[in-house]
């Protein structure tokens, strides 16, 4: 079947229908981001009502438009839709239109009439007959369908116009981002974090993705993965502040006063005590990030109740039950799967450790510790974030060089 151009898009709401007296909320925030993801639409018109939001088109490209609303989350499906003067004339020569343009000649159909103008000349079910008749005209051989047809074209008799529609498009379901506040996704060049990011915003929580970097031993294009990986995300939500942390300072000392056998173990828990200042700094609830349990050394239960001991704010973990081919699905499906198999070292492997411990002992840890200036680097750390706005179209063109260097 094919697509028309489109003059409206009902939106029908996802689980936001269930959330009683903070729906006003809910829906103002959903036409918010709807309206930030349509923003190179300045013509589209939004109206939101208790049940349903409708998008005036206004001559938009209806399937440009189509393509963005399907990313954005806290919409369960809409149904595209074409504005008819209320007359039977008119309404049958719509119809035909439609029929026209979508029927391939094997399908079956029905029309669904629906009246919320009571005043109107017919009544649903005369309606059903007058427009199913004109399509009978058209194509004598077609199938009415009652159950399952096809084609279901419905006609909606509203007091401003009728509105025609054949198709209703998944929407990407979830919560509306902005609706559960705000976290920080601690945002590597892997696999993992992205996906957790994404699933972070499906649940209503708006990101800002914190990437550590350790210049010179990570280098410019590794940055650039992370920002790149960001861009992927961007357009569930519009824009994504990112969030540059200089972490060569620390990585340096860890490796000249910790035993090898600690340096993971106390990284992580500097990136989790930093992750957790800037949080604070930027009204951040939660921290996000990508661990998936068992997958290495830093991964285990005991290492994550040693990394985790820095801090009481909640570590929200998207992936930690996930298979790593659960999560590849998902990288795939929102496309940061080939960026992240793009081999860029990141801080962590460079400083790897041959052999980290995977049952660390915090007494160890406060021992090795006290040789640390924490306060201090991490002060200077704050002091030098670098944070940029990562829209969808930040993403670098470099991709065929990346391939290069494989
Ligand atoms: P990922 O695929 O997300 O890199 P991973 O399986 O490679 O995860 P690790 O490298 O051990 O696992 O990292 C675990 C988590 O720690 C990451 O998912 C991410 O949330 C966080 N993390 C690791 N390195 C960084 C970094 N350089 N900047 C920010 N967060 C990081
Ligand atoms: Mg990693």
């Amino acid at each position: 079947m094919k697509r028309l151009n489109y003059s409206e898009i009902m939106v029908r709401y996802g689980e936001l229908s269930t959330k009683g007296k903070n729906r006003k909320g809910f829906i103002m925030q959903l036409a918010q981001n709807v309206r930030s993801t349509l923003q190179e639409f300045p013509m589209i018109k939004i109206k939101a009502d208790r049940d349903r939001m409708h998008l005036l088109l206004n001559g938009a490209d209806s399937q440009a438009v189509i393509e963005k609303l399907q990313k954005v989350f806290g919409i369960q499906n809409f149904s595209p839709s074409i504005r008819v003067p209320k007359e039977i004339p008119a309404l049958i020569d719509a119809v035909q239109m439609m029929m026209k343009e979508i029927y391939t000649g094997v399908e079956s159909f029905k029309i669904t009439a629906k009246r919320s103008d009571h005043d109107f000349v017919q009544t649903s079910e005369e309606l059903n007959l007058t427009l199913g008749n004109a399509v009978i005209d058209l194509f004598p051989d077609i199938k009415v369908q009652m159950k399952r047809p096809d084609i279901n074209l419905r006609v909606e008799i509203r007091l401003d116009a009728a509105y025609l529609s054949y198709e209703t498009i998944q929407g990407a379901g979830g919560l509306p981002v902005g609706t559960s506040g705000r976290g920080m996704l601690m945002l590597s060049g892997g696999i993992d974090s992205p996906v957790a990011g994404y699933f972070a915003m499906k649940r209503g929580v708006e990101i800002e993705a914190v990437h550590f970097a350790s210049p010179p031993y990570t280098s410019e294009q590794a940055l650039q993965k992370a920002k790149d990986l960001t861009a992927k995300l961007a357009p569930y939500v519009g824009s994504i502040q990112f969030i540059e942390v200089p972490f060569t300072e620390v990585q340096e000392e860890i490796k000249k006063v910790v035993p090898q056998g600690y340096w993971m173990t106390i990284t992580r828990r500097m990136m989790l005590r930093l992750t957790d200042a800037i949080c604070q700094l930027r009204n951040g609830l939660i921290i996000l990030n990508g661990e998936s349990l068992g997958q290495v050394a830093s991964q285990t239960l005991q290492s994550m109740v040693a990394i985790n001991e820095v801090t009481n704010r909640p570590v929200v973990r998207p992936v930690a039950t996930m298979d790593k081919l659960e999560i590849i699905e998902v990288a795939q499906q929102i496309d940061t799967f080939e960026l992240a198999i793009q081999p860029f070292e990141d801080c962590c492997t460079i400083f790897a450790p041959p052999q980290p411990k995977t049952r660390p002992k915090l007494e160890k840890v406060y021992l090795y510790e006290e040789r640390l200036d924490i306060e201090g680097m991490m002060q200077r750390a704050l002091a030098n974030l670098k944070i940029s706005t990562i829209t969808a179209s930040s993403l670098s063109q470099n991709t065929e060089e990346f391939e290069d260097l494989l």
